[in-house]
């Protein structure tokens, strides 16, 4: 087996060696070997927590059995697609989203991840208007909020670090503040093709907007006839306690972008679902939107095993439950660390911790880290440490995790009042 210099080494020559080193400084600077349910293993068998759950991904958590069962069964019959024949997997995956998927959610393109799928539905909406002669040039979206990198997507992606060095984007993209429903129709006019959202917040931070504010902004939508785009890519499939966050609030989207669990943590998966009527451009243009990869049989058979796992466990159910328990134990840290922690936010368990500072914040996720806890910052909101175990996650473990994260911040606290000289 190749030893971490060999791997350090060729990260320095053919990878990006700056990557490298900034998973060294979170204190994992080690290589993966192997992973099962909430554990990880590196190549020298040193055992992992994943709280990070690979940002969503691995909500059946590492390599689950039902999935992988699915996958290798597939793999034994047909892996990828001739695109000239029908999918059954495609087909049985759509239908199960349609069914599952709030409001008059219909149609489904399969794509490979979760950028493709807010591509494809700005895409759908930007055509759906072109059909009609309209000049709907605008997309809302919100500050903070993370659509994904490709060129569409981080037009609409609300953070200007990952932003600016790519001018020009998508031109009239209006970010407004999230959560705060009049900022949000003061924005939608006339010219707005759609309101991009999150219905939670993830890499922002695990913001959590006041209730009513999606009836807000399908309201919004509505009265100027612009769509509604919903970025469940990290908030769906029961991450915030619900199947789809968007339910709390009652509100369907005109598309719904899902990507991460989906594909059950064993493929790269993505899709957009649309209602009939913005579907329809694509019947008599098949061929206007396609991807080589996007519902190859083998990440439908994903899919599917996954949603029906996901459903049969009633994952959502046990994210609320041990959400409240996560968020209880963490408000309680907060108040003994008035002066590390400033707020404890989130839903089910999409949750984050936000340090006064991002030194604290990183001193204390190094610190899980050297606990062999798997845990990172948010990619929007570096102050904030996110937890988002897999839906799996046992109320031992999330106690265990609790326990870890009180002695991580005595110690840094231990080590500010060192620094600054008070007691
Ligand atoms: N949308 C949301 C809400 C996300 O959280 C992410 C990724 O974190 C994306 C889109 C982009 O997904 P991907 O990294 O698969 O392109």
């Amino acid at each position: 087996m190749a030893t971490i210099t060999e791997v350090l080494e060729k990260y320095r020559d053919h990878l990006n060696p700056g990557f490298a080193k900034l998973l060294d400084f979170m204190g994992f600077g080690v290589v993966e070997h192997r992973a099962a349910g909430c554990r990880v293993w590196d190549e020298d068998g040193q055992e992992y927590l994943d709280f990070l759950g690979g940002f969503g991904v691995f909500s059946l958590g590492h390599n689950p059995p039902e999935v992988a069962a699915a996958v290798r069964e597939q793999l034994a019959l047909m892996p990828m697609s001739t695109r000239l024949m029908l999918s059954r997997q495609q087909a049985d995956l759509a239908d199960l989203l349609a069914e599952i998927t709030p409001g008059d959610l219909q149609h489904v393109f399969f794509c490979n991840s979760g950028a493709e799928a807010v591509e494809g539905a700005l895409k759908l909406v930007r055509l759906w208007f072109h059909q009609r002669g309209e000049e709907r040039p605008k997309f809302v979206s919100a500050k903070e909020s993370f659509h994904g990198k490709t060129l569409g997507s981080l037009s609409v992606s609300g953070r200007d670090k990952y932003r600016l060095p790519f001018a020009p984007l998508l031109p009239e993209v209006a970010h407004v503040p999230f959560g705060d429903a009049e900022a949000l129709a003061a924005a939608v006019d006339e010219r707005t093709a759609a309101v991009v959202l999150e219905p939670v917040q993830g890499e922002a931070g695990a913001i959590v907007p006041p209730d009513g504010y999606l009836t807000a902004a399908r309201a919004a939508c509505d009265r100027v006839g612009a769509k509604l785009i919903l970025d469940e890519v990290q908030t769906g499939f029961g991450r915030t306690g619900y199947l789809f966050a968007a339910e709390r609030d009652g509100v369907a989207p005109d598309v719904m972008c899902l990507a991460k669990a989906l594909g059950g943590g064993v493929m790269p998966l993505g899709a957009f679902i649309a209602t009939p009527e913005l579907w329809q451009p694509m019947v008599g243009e098949p061929l206007l939107h396609t991807s080589t990869w996007g519902g190859n049989p083998l990440a439908c058979a994903a899919g599917l095993a996954a949603v029906r796992s996901i459903l049969d466990q009633n994952l959502a159910a046990r994210a609320a439950d041990l959400g409240e328990r996560l968020l209880r134990g963490l408000h309680e840290l907060a108040a003994k660390h008035p002066t590390l922690i400033r707020s404890v936010r989130g839903r089910g368990l999409l949750i984050g911790v936000e340090f006064h500072s991002e030194d604290v914040g990183s001193l204390t996720i190094a610190k899980l880290a050297q606990k062999r806890l798997l845990i990172a910052f948010a990619l929007n909101k570096p102050e904030v440490m996110r937890l988002e175990p897999p839906l799996i996650v046992t109320a031992e473990e999330i106690d265990w995790v609790l326990g870890a994260l009180a002695e991580a911040l005595d110690e840094t606290a231990e080590l500010v009042a060192m620094l600054t000289g008070e007691d």
